[in-house]
């Protein structure tokens, strides 16, 4: 047997859409016509349980609760090719950044891999150092092997620190 899911979607689309409110965002979930092409080019579409448009459709069925409860909402790497797909205008890819603010006010907790990375960034203005490769020749390489330039990290560590802060805490 079916639930009437019609009824729960009224209900917790006007209490997305209040919330939606609340963000400086253009999304407009109930403009999507579901043709799949965020989907289509979506860069973690292997990985994602949900794809952009079912998460989508999700959102606009008020099924928010349960999309708060996946990790799908933090898999999204904000590449943009969705909003770029997208002939709705929709944002996909806002949408996700949306639910990750309705997760953290509700006291969600951002994953460990995002705060990891953040602190790599602020410790060495790098997510990830440069890493050497082995190539098809079973040789390893560096940047330098590759004719690549050194990474070189932020000249002034202690402005790029607090610049970086500042923009985290105006939500920048
Ligand atoms: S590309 Fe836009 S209209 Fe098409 S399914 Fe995705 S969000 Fe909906
Ligand atoms: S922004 Fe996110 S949802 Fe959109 S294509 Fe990129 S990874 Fe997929």
């Amino acid at each position: 047997m079916w639930a009437d899911v019609t009824v729960l979607s009224e209900k917790a689309s006007v209490e997305l859409v209040r919330r939606l409110n609340y963000f400086p965002s253009n999304v407009n979930v109930f403009a999507c016509l579901q043709c799949g092409k965020c989907t289509s080019g979506c860069t973690v579409m292997v990985l994602m349980e949900n794809f952009p448009h079912k998460v989508v459709d999700m959102v606009r069925l008020g099924l928010v609760p349960e999309l708060l409860k996946s990790d799908v909402i933090w898999a999204c790497t904000q590449c943009q090719k969705c909003r770029d797909a997208c002939p709705q205008k929709v944002n996909p890819s806002e949408v996700f950044i949306v639910l990750r603010n309705i997760s953290i006010i509700g006291g969600g907790s951002v994953p460990d891999t995002y705060t990891s990375m953040l602190s790599k960034v602020l410790e060495y203005g790098f997510i990830q150092d440069a890493i050497e490769i082995v190539g098809s020749d079973s040789l390893t390489y560096d940047r330098l092997k590759l004719g690549l330039s050194q990474l070189n990290g932020p000249k002034d560590m202690d402005t790029f620190q607090a610049n970086c802060m500042d923009a985290f805490q105006r939500g920048a």
